[in-house]
């Protein structure tokens, strides 16, 4: 039996979190979000800096979803790499992106502090963490590294700092001027500003029916013009209209005991192709994810409960970092929308109603990038950016 808790929720922020009511009755605003992760509470910020009243509505507790429970790395720019030819994407918006999401990082910095956003250098490795330890692995590892070093040189012309990086951890390159948090806090945290600047915001509330001006929940509803639906994982499935362009994948992770030994010097937000990330914290826990290529048609699952094939994988990584025998405290998974050319939806399904998501294992940041996005097309009818999908097929 695996507890499905992911490690970030031993904090106290996350463990005295008071808790938010649920809705009942028929409420009104200018505007509802759905979804209170990241993206949605993004969305909130945006709705309140332009002067309209909001409610927001979660079916669990704020950040239930993956943006309470993924890596903690706060990935700037699209899913692609900026290097290479991608179907679907100009590189002048794979650049608007990468621009976006570091203002984005910088707002979030400047209202979370850096008590919950650490500003930290992270490395991107080629093959497998610790390095090759067969021919396989080092002729993937050769080609990893050839596309990565490829990936460094684009990132230095579009000025963002990206130097050679080799280490007992494997070589690739490291980004000096990065960040990672607790996913958790920083929705939480997130959570008590808007509250403090008048949005209403509600959680057990799970919307059922969404249509133009409305959101049915089991106990009462929601009146407003505007709807932003801000679901990553499972989007298909609550926007039936976008399960042609979006489909839910499980991503899984694992935290360990503290070890007594700082093994990772520098947190690796991608091995394996971005297959495997992981960082130490300052307690010294191992949090770390990956593996859904190793199952890859298992994971490709609305389910969002670990599994001991992905979670054994898991553990093969923490034993090439680690050494063997370390203690694992917490297993979780959560799902998460993948597109098919990786670029995010901000999608208008309805009058009034536009739903984001999509941001294929990238949403941390990305996610309140298209969520501002589908605020301002809705309220203001600007247009949205061609980084981003946003028409149905
Ligand atoms: C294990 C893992 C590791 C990851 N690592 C990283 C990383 O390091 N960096 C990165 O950038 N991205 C990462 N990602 C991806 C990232 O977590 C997501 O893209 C991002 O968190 C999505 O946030 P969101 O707010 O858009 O959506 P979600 O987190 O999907 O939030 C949606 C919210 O909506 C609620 N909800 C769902 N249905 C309803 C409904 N019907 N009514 C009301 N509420 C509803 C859910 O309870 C949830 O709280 C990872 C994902 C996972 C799973």
């Amino acid at each position: 039996m695996i507890d499905n808790l992911p490690g970030w929720d031993d904090s106290a922020r996350v463990r005295e979190w008071p808790g938010l009511p649920a809705v009942t009755g028929t409420l009104r605003a200018d505007a509802c979000v759905i979804g209170l992760g990241g993206s949605g509470l993004a969305a909130i910020e945006e709705l309140l800096d332009r002067g309209a009243s909001v409610i927001g509505i979660d079916a669990g507790r704020v950040a239930a979803g993956a943006a309470g429970r993924n890596g903690g790395f706060l990935i700037g720019g699209p899913a692609v790499p900026l290097a290479a030819e991608t179907p679907g994407w100009d590189l002048s918006d794979k650049i608007e992106l990468w621009r976006r999401t570091r203002v984005e990082l910088d707002h979030l910095e400047s209202v979370l502090g850096s008590t919950i956003i650490t500003r930290c250098p992270w490395i991107n490795i080629a093959g497998m963490i610790g390095g090759p330890r067969s021919a396989e692995e080092e002729a993937w590892e050769a080609a990893e590294y050839a596309r990565l070093d490829a990936d460094r040189r684009a990132l230095r012309r579009i000025g963002i700092r990206a130097v050679e990086h080799a280490d007992p951890l494997g070589r690739g390159f490291a980004v000096p001027e990065q960040a990672r948090m607790n996913p958790a806090e920083r929705a939480l945290r997130l959570a008590e500003l808007v509250v403090q600047r008048g949005a209403r915001l509600f959680e057990h509330s799970r919307a059922k029916v969404i249509g133009p001006g409305r959101v049915t929940l089991a106990d009462g509803a929601i009146e407003a013009a505007i709807i932003i639906v801000a679901v990553d994982g499972r989007l298909d499935l609550l926007v039936p209209q976008l399960a042609p362009l979006v489909r839910t994948h499980r991503l899984q992770m694992l935290a360990t005991a503290p070890l007594r030994r700082r093994v990772l010097p520098r947190a690796v937000v991608s091995a394996r192709s971005g297959y495997e990330w992981l960082q130490q914290d300052a307690a010294g826990r191992l949090l770390l994810g990956g593996g859904r290529d190793r199952h890859a048609a298992d994971e490709q699952t609305p389910d969002d409960r670990p599994t001991a094939p992905v979670q054994d994988w898991i553990e093969t990584v923490v034993g090439r970092v680690a050494g063997p025998g370390v203690p694992i405290t917490h297993r979780w998974a959560a799902s998460v929308g993948y597109t098919e050319d990786q670029r995010a939806l901000c999608v208008p399904v309805d009058e009034g109603v536009v739903a984001v998501g999509g941001y294929s294992g990238h949403g941390n940041l990305v996610g309140p990038v298209a969520a501002r996005a589908a605020v301002a097309h809705a309220l203001a009818g600007e247009p949205i950016g061609g980084w981003f999908r946003s028409t149905l097929p």
